[in-house]
Parts: C-alpha cells; structure tokens; sequence
C-alpha cells in the first residue's frame, strides 16, 4: 500500500494528502549562513522567523514526502517506515496548523515554539528507525544494485532533509527561547547553534579526545595525533570559520572513531602504533580538513560502498537495547554517509583517499566565506522523479570478468 493510499485510509491523518500537495508545490528557499546570522542578530526578530518558518518547516516536509512515496514499496511496507511516515505526517499538520494564527499574538509565538520542540523531539530518533527499516527490507529480501541506488538517492535527500530542518528548528528555539535574555551562557557569542568565530582546531581536539577515550575503553590503547594549521589569509594565526561546531565535531568525531580502530588493529602486534596526522589549512575559497592515518587502508572497489546506506547497515545498536556507556567504535555503519551530509548541507564536501597496504586520508571540504555558505537541500521535481524510475539497462562498457575470445592470433 503506499504511504498516501495509508493515510487516507487512517481517518485522523485524512488531509495529510492535500497538505503535502499544498506544499510539495513549493520549492524550499535556502538559507545563507548570513541570512541564519540576521535572524539571530541584534534586531532578531521573532515574528519574521515565525512567519517564515510556518511556511518554510511545511514546505520542506512536504517536499521529501513526495519522495518517500516512490521508495520500493516492500520498504515502504516495514514497520519502521511506517512509523516514520506517520511522525511526518504529524508532524506537518501541527506546523499548518499556524498558517491561520496571528503573529501579534505573544501566546501563538510561544504556542509555536513549544510546537518546534515537540516535533523535534518526535524525530529524534528518525536515522536508527529509517536504519531498522532497511535492516527489515534486506533481512526479507536482500539487495540488488537498483535497489541500492534509489535507497542511496533518497536517504541522502532525505537524511539532508532532516539535517536542514532540525537546524531550521533549533535556531529558532534557541533564540527565541522565551527567557528575556536567549543567549547561551556557555557560549554568549553564539547565535543559536553557529559560531561566528568557531576555532576549527579546537573543535578538532574536542573530537579527538572523545574518540580517545572511547577507543582506550575498547582496545586500552589509542594513537596520537600530530596537528598542523596552513592560514594562507592570515599566517600565524588560528584558523576560524562561521560554521555550526557540532555539525564540525559530528563528521570529525566519526573520521577520528575510524581512523583509531584501522590503526589500533592493523597495529596490535607492533610496539610502536603512528600517530593520526591533522592538517587544517585555510585558503581564500576552501576550509581543508585531511585526517591521515596509517591503518592499512581500505581497495578502491570498495570506497564507494563505504557510503552506501544500504551496504554497510549492520543491525543498529540503539534499537537492540545495547545502552550499555562501551560503545564500540563502529555501530551500523552510517559514520561516514552521514558525516558527508553534513559537509555538504553548506555546499562542502567528505572523500576519501586510500593507498591499500598502507593508510587512508579522509579529506572534509568547507567553504571559508560564509557568503558561499548556503544550504544544500533537496527538491522534489520531474529530475527527482526521474531518479526512482531507473531501471537495470545494460552496462556500456564492456565487462572484465568474461574471458576473452580466442581468436588464433599468437
Ligand atoms: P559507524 O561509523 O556507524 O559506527 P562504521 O565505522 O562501520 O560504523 P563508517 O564510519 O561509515 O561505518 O565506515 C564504514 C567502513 O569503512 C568501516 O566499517 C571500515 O571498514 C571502513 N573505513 C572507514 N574509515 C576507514 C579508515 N580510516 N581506514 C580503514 N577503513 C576504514
Ligand atoms: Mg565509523
């Protein structure tokens, strides 16, 4: 059945339907890291953020909706899904609910955030449960290259989807929070979740550290790390960027949790084990992150499959009841997919680069001007459309596998 058919069938959820055509006929309006700026600046200003949020939080759900319509329909059909689909769809008709309210109403603004942080937390747990979903599906029917392909297509606008909304939300409750004063104490210059002056080597050590600590818990041994900042703009000095610190330590933490265990496993027997080298250089377009390690490596073939979502899922922890403080250094296998997201949410970018035998290098890109820093978010349109009708066709270039025909020339 698919996830329309569903709703109409569920009486409560009837006009979910027409609410995500209302809105899927929008396209979302990126925002700029200036423009995530103002709203939080001086002069924010609680009602322009609501009057576009309302608009705004609809529109980009609506729009991956339409998309999660055309994923296989035995995906579609996991309990999991289904759950998730249901959040959604809850989820859109209390944000419409505001279209009709009146912005001079002190009691609507705080009705309205009250409402952001319960749709918040309703998704909280969307990546492992989106995760069990794709467990489902492969345990009852394994993979195929197809299918592989439109799930990559779409958990990638759909986990980007997600990132953007939540970071849309938390800004505004973090702002507006109610209290005369919103600034966060711990960090008053701050607005909401961005720091204009974020010191990317500290938020380098933050990760690094707690990587440490977790790998020294699992194997009592961990490598060091030796770090080098290149400030081509200012020589000299730190290096620091506009940017979200926790969207930066989230793909740091997860690059520094791979790169300790290939190399506290590639070097158990040895006494010596080589340090994870750092290098954080600052040029006039491009924020460069490479971590390097020497764990060993990992084949060309394999890269790409590094990020499928669908490859690489183990079982997710979390919904195992496995809430034991040891977490491992690896869990169902989303670290790096998920971390190139967020490189990319502000038009970055996550590879990485492998010499088998010997170590890898994974490289994050960031933009150095916050004028380049706009969200990257997905668009539901005939070119999207076009990704989930792809079918097998015929590969062009000719297969290596297949012996070669003997043709009698010696
Ligand atoms: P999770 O990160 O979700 O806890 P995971 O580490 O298995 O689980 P990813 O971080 O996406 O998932 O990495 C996928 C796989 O890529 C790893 O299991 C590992 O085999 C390989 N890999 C990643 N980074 C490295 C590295 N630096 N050296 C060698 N292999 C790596
Ligand atoms: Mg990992």
């Amino acid at each position: 059945m698919k996830f329309a058919q569903f709703l109409l069938k569920n009486g409560a959820m009837a006009g979910i339907p027409k609410q995500v055509e209302r809105f899927a006929k929008f396209s979302p309006s990126p925002l700029s890291m200036k423009q995530f700026i103002d709203f939080g600046s001086a002069n924010a200003c609680e009602k322009t953020s609501f009057v576009f949020l309302r608009q705004e939080l609809p529109v980009r759900l609506a729009n991956i909706m339409k998309e999660i319509d055309f994923l296989p329909d035995k995906l579609l059909g996991t309990p999991s899904v289904q759950l998730l689909t249901s959040w959604y769809s809850q989820s859109l008709l209390e944000l419409v609910e505001f279209l009709e309210q009146d912005p001079n109403d002190k009691r609507v603004l705080s009705n309205f955030t009250e409402a952001l942080v319960n749709v918040r937390n309703r998704h909280n747990n969307v990546v492992p449960t989106m995760a069990q979903g794709v467990v489902e599906y492969k345990e009852m029917y394994g993979v195929d290259p197809v299918t592989n392909q439109n799930v990559q297509y779409f958990l990638d606008r759909f986990y980007m989807s997600r990132i953007s909304t939540r970071m849309l939300m938390n800004q505004h409750t973090l702002i507006f929070d109610g209290s005369a004063s919103a600034a966060n104490p711990a960090h008053p210059k701050h607005i909401g979740s961005i720091d204009p002056t974020c010191d990317v080597v500290e938020v380098v050590r933050d990760a690094y550290e707690t990587a440490k600590m977790l790998c020294e818990q699992y194997y009592l041994a961990s490598p060091d790390i030796d770090i080098t900042q290149f400030n081509a703009q200012h020589p000299d000095q730190p290096i620091h960027l506009v940017y979200v610190p926790s969207h930066l330590y989230h793909m740091l933490f997860e690059l520094f949790k791979n790169a300790m265990r290939a190399t506290v496993e590639t070097h158990e027997t040895s006494l010596v084990m080589p340090p994870i080298k750092l290098r954080v250089s600052l040029g006039s377009e491009d924020l460069t992150i490479k971590m390097s390690d020497r764990g060993g490596g990992v084949p060309l073939r394999k890269i790409e499959s590094l990020f499928s979502y669908m490859y690489s899922t183990a079982p997710a922890p979390d919904l195992q009841g496995d809430n034991s403080r040891n977490a491992p250094l690896a869990g169902f296998g989303y670290g790096l997919p998920i971390s190139r997201l967020y490189a990319k949410y502000f038009q970055g970018d996550l590879q990485l680069y492998s010499m088998e035998g010997y170590g890898t290098s994974a490289v994050i890109y960031l933009k150095a001007l916050s004028s380049d820093s706009v969200e990257r978010l997905p668009v539901f349109n005939k070119s999207a459309l076009r990704h989930y009708q792809s079918t097998i066709e015929a590969d062009d270039w000719c297969m290596p596998s297949k012996e070669p025909k003997k043709l009698g020339i010696h």
